[in-house]
């Protein structure tokens, strides 16, 4: 267990790292964040960051050095990176992200353990992108094995003529059936040192253009009936693992049940209503379970809830949410807002 006053390094300095060392100071730590050159937001929160590149060996020896443990915010931080963090201080451990890194590894092992993903095929060239729409039918999506988020790296196939026009792609890529889905979830857990598994209401996730755009409670039919078998899914990735900290599975409801989508080793954006909507949020449940600590109660509190995302240019008008005094806005503090790009969210809960 983690004293009081003692530092946690978090690899990455997005909005989720900031959100974990807000919730780390509440519990007394200090976080010390890493990160290449960037608009690293967690720095504002941060007793201290580095800036600098992942393979950059000497920096990452003395942020080590200054922390008593080490996780991170972001799920592409380089294997070799982690590789110069003691084993024995980084939570969750390596395996995690090096499963979750790449969609295929993900895929396969999430069938592994029984889970059910949409039709799936590895893809290196037009041909075999030609055979795997011949084999799994169109529509479907062609999407990158690594590196894609918020439905970057994504190329929607219709028919088999769009596949002339494709553009090259130089990754090495999966393409999958489209899945035609009542609704999206995401199953959200904490993990503890010990194995203690805590999983958080799943909300119905909605996206606009590949991003999450609202995350709501009730998550209504057919997310409540199919919650259980996604979580029973979830633990058993996370026991697999020996997983510590907070894990996040993303499912499309449908008429057969839950079809897997991804995971995220980390804190997720459709958990951020965890902070005013349950009992401990997704943040403080991370560090708790990284320092060792007690995991807090996941309950929801309040009757509904709605956490919508604010992207890009519509963080200008952010502080209008705050007339009628219900809304709990939360801002990045991102220098420039950009088409697509999380400036913030703001959550309302039902009484
Ligand atoms: P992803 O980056 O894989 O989470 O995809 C972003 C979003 O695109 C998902 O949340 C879905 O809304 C949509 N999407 C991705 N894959 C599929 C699929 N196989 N079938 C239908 N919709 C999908």
């Amino acid at each position: 267990m983690l004293k009081p006053g003692r530092t946690i390094g978090i690899l990455g300095g997005g909005q989720l790292g900031r959100m974990m060392a807000m919730g780390a100071a509440q519990l007394g730590y200090r976080c010390i964040g890493y990160a290449p050159e960037g608009d690293n937001v967690a720095a504002q929160v941060s007793t201290d960051f580095f800036t600098n590149k992942w393979n950059d060996a000497a920096a990452l020896a003395a942020f080590a050095a200054k922390c008593d443990a080490v996780t991170w915010e972001f799920e592409n931080v380089p294997l070799t990176t982690v590789d110069a963090i003691p084993r024995d201080r980084l939570f969750p451990p390596r395996r995690a992200l090096e499963v979750a890194q790449d969609r295929m590894n993900e895929k396969r092992f999430v069938e592994d353990l029984g889970g059910r993903c949409a039709p799936w095929r590895p893809i290196d060239s037009r041909a075999d992108i030609e055979a795997a729409a011949q084999r799994i039918g169109t529509p479907g999506i062609i999407k990158t094995r690594r590196e894609g988020y918020d439905g970057k790296g994504q190329w929607r196939i219709g028919s088999e003529r769009d596949i002339e026009s494709l553009p090259a792609i130089s990754d090495s890529a999966i393409y999958e059936g489209l899945v035609r889905f009542q609704a999206e979830f995401s199953v959200i857990l904490v993990r503890s040192r010990e194995g203690e598994v805590r999983f958080w209401d799943s909300t119905r996730n909605e996206h606009k253009d590949g991003i999450l755009d609202r995350s709501l409670l009730p998550a209504g039919e057919p997310v409540e009936r199919q919650v259980d078998s996604a979580r029973a899914l979830a633990r058993k990735v996370a026991d697999k693992l020996g997983y510590v900290g907070v894990l996040t599975l993303e499912f499309f409801a449908t008429s057969e049940g839950p079809v897997f989508n991804e995971m995220a080793p980390r804190v997720h954006n459709s958990g951020h209503w965890t902070i005013e909507g349950a009992t401990t949020s997704q943040f403080e449940n991370h560090v708790r379970a990284v320092a060792g600590l007690p995991l807090g109660n996941t309950t929801t509190v309040g009757k509904t809830v709605e956490m919508t995302n604010i992207i890009g240019k519509n963080a200008n008008a952010a502080y209008e949410l705050l007339a009628g005094g219900e809304a709990h806005l939360h801002l990045y503090g991102k220098k420039q807002a950009r088409e697509g790009r999380k400036m913030g969210h703001v959550t309302r809960l039902g009484a």
